[in-house]
């Protein structure tokens, strides 16, 4: 009813709200505070409550597009790049986790390796513990990454486009005049699918 009356005679004070609805002004202010923080209707001094005309679909689309990287990233699982397929494997087992990031001694990202990665080193008939990652990883340039204040949508998408499973989350470091990644966390698509489940039992709208 609060909505159907700001619509049709907006802007217009919580008093004049309260007049129509025989109640008094105290009564309504919860339920103004949450129309107004849902994002449904908006308040200006001294002018009144105006109904600011989105659904709830756009207004839930408005919080999925704050949510960032960095409330959301896990701890990253890294391997060094002169471990063998055998010790990834145990890595990825130990780890509980389905995406390696593969770095040199400095923690600079120069690789990635998937569940698929390693079953495929490992169907050949090749002594696991001699095979270096290296090998197999996919390797920088051609890795995607994120940043700590990147929108998870865009990560989601990047995930959804690359037909990949994860992405590491990097702060970039200058050394010798080069940009290179440093691995600080990870995205995958069980944060996202956490961050979804948070979400709905978070939001009031
Ligand atoms: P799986 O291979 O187990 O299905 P993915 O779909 O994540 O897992 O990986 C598919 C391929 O893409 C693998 O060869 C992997 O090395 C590579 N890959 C995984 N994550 C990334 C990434 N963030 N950037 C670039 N390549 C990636």
């Amino acid at each position: 009813m609060i909505l159907e009356i700001v619509k049709d005679r907006g802007p217009i004070t919580g008093e004049q709200i309260a007049e129509k609805l025989s109640l008094t002004r105290a009564t309504l202010r919860p339920d103004l505070a949450i129309l107004t923080m849902a994002g449904f209707l908006d308040a200006r001094p001294r002018v009144g409550y105006f109904y600011t005309g989105k659904t709830g679909s756009q207004l839930l689309g408005e919080k999925i597009k704050k949510m960032t990287v960095k409330q959301y990233q896990s701890i990253p699982v890294v391997v060094n790049e002169s471990a063998s397929v055998y010790d990834a494997i145990c890595t990825m087992f130990l780890e509980d986790v389905g995406t390696l990031f593969v770095v040199n001694g400095n923690g600079i990202l120069v690789g990635i390796l998937s569940r698929k990665d390693l079953l495929r080193a490992s169907m050949g008939k090749q002594e696991l513990e001699s095979v270096p990652i290296s090998i197999i990883m996919t390797r920088m340039p051609n890795i995607t990454t994120c940043n700590p204040d990147d929108l998870l949508i865009d990560v989601a998408n990047k995930l959804i486009d690359k037909q990949i499973d994860g992405v590491p989350v990097v702060r970039d470091v200058e050394t010798d005049g080069k940009v290179q990644h440093e691995v600080i966390g990870r995205i995958t698509k069980t944060n996202i699918t956490k961050a979804f489940v948070r979400f709905a039992n978070e939001d009031t709208v």
